[in-house]
């Protein structure tokens, strides 16, 4: 069984971390007093201690039930673990009720290691979360099949990459007032012979998970410096191209060893290249983060913050870490200019840019009131609908030489 508490983190953000501690301590008693061998007289325990009990880290924790007689047990104990942990903890001299959602996987149906049996009863506790928590929850066929279907993506995925079904679609970023294009963002599609068009939503988290991340984000970075090279030969002038960077890709030991040869191969000019990280990227590991970050600014890099305001917005990573530009997600956009508080919020983002001397680009901007708003508020740059969707390299070309004329007479 694997157990997650519901909402552990409300009770440390609202009362602290030390009743939060309490409450993992009460929480381990009643666990042993759920699974006192004593008491379940459902398990048959050949020899065994019957059941063993762990904490794998923050608020999951796992409980192991051999010599199981009969499934229906499991169920019944499950229900008992969860009836206990439910009755009021006093926290601080708060009474607190806390409930926990339960997946389980058995031995062998589900898995013949430790490890996918942990995989696929944390599996089961997420669709126990997804349908409102406080349960229990089997590993099952429909998520089997939801395996089975990953399994058969990334094996997809896999062939799509040497198969070239992979491509790059270009988005402009638009200075706000001129109007005129200064850079593009490189966006993965992949053209998949019946699905079509699969979104990169889709697939990416797939990518980063079987590590198929590396090999294709390298050929991002090489697909999408190749371009600009093109571009830039082809007459245009010192526009930037940004490519995204996952998680994985920015841990990878060798992805500034790539980009170096990319950069060599195309003969690429590196301060036209921005690579854009989210907040999640940045946070894992504050240390080895500003390594790597120091590491592409020597090479010539600009950095960007991919999504900002969504992830964990820490302002002393914006103090610390060597960033160029910060990149407002598209939530905090799309309701201007009839949510007040999205407004303040973005006006706000622009003004703490401005003043750590940081670019500022608006992502997601679609109607014309927003680039109006965006303008008055000192906006840089303007990337969304409104200007163009992401395109193909033919179709992104000339936006380079014409600026747009949004809200202009001609
Ligand atoms: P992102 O980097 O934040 O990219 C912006 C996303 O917003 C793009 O979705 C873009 O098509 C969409 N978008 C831009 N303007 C508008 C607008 O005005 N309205 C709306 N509704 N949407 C807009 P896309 O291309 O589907 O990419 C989704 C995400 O997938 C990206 O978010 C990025 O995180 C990831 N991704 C895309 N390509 C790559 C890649 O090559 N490597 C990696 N690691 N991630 C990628
Ligand atoms: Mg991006
Ligand atoms: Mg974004």
């Amino acid at each position: 069984m694997f157990l997650d508490l519901d909402n552990f983190k409300r009770i440390n953000d609202s009362l602290g971390h030390k009743a939060g501690d309490q409450l993992l301590e009460e929480v381990s008693r009643r666990l042993q007093q759920s699974v006192r061998t004593t008491d379940v007289a459902a398990i048959d325990k050949p020899g065994g201690s019957g059941h063993s009990l762990a904490r794998l880290g923050g608020d999951e924790f796992t409980v192991m039930l051999s010599g199981i007689k009969d499934l229906h047990h499991v169920g019944i104990v499950a229900d008992r673990i969860l009836k206990n942990l439910s009755e009021p903890v006093m926290l601080e001299g708060n009474r607190v009720v806390v409930t926990s959602s339960i997946g389980v996987s058995i031995y062998p149906e589900d898995g013949s290691e430790i490890d996918s049996l942990l995989k696929h009863a944390d599996a089961a506790m997420y669709q126990v979360k997804y349908k409102g928590r406080n349960g229990v929850f089997f590993y099952d066929d429909e998520l089997r099949q939801q395996s089975q279907n990953r399994i058969q993506l990334e094996a997809e995925l896999y062939k799509a990459l040497q198969n070239d079904e992979m491509t790059l679609f270009y988005q402009p970023k638009v200075n706000a007032t001129t109007q005129k294009v200064e850079g593009f963002e490189a966006l993965i599609r992949w053209i998949h012979p019946e699905r079509g068009m699969v979104s990169p939503a889709d697939f990416i988290p797939v990518a980063e998970e079987s590590g198929l991340i590396i090999p294709m984000g390298k050929w991002v970075i090489k697909t999408a410096c190749k371009q600009l090279q093109a571009w830039r030969k082809a007459g245009a002038g010192p526009i930037t191209m940004a490519v995204n960077i996952s998680c994985h890709q920015f841990a990878d030991h060798y992805l500034l060893e790539s980009v170096e040869q990319i950069f060599e191969e195309t003969g690429v000019e590196p301060e036209l290249i921005e690579f854009e990280l989210t907040e999640s990227v940045l946070m894992q590991d504050a240390e080895t983060a500003m390594k790597v970050l120091k590491e592409m600014k020597r090479m010539g890099l600009k950095l960007s913050v991919d999504d900002f305001g969504t992830g964990y917005s820490s302002m002393s990573y914006l103090k610390h870490f060597p960033l160029d530009v910060i990149k407002i997600d598209r939530s905090f956009i799309m309701d201007i200019p009839h949510d007040e508080q999205d407004m303040t919020i973005t006006t706000a983002i622009i003004s703490l840019a401005r003043a750590l001397e940081l670019g500022v680009v608006a992502e997601g901007v679609e109607t014309q009131e927003q680039l109006a708003f965006l303008r008055d508020c000192d906006c840089e740059q303007i990337q969304g609908f409104l200007f163009s969707p992401p395109v193909p390299a033919e179709k992104a070309e000339p936006m380079i030489y014409k600026p747009f004329s949004i809200g202009t007479d001609d």
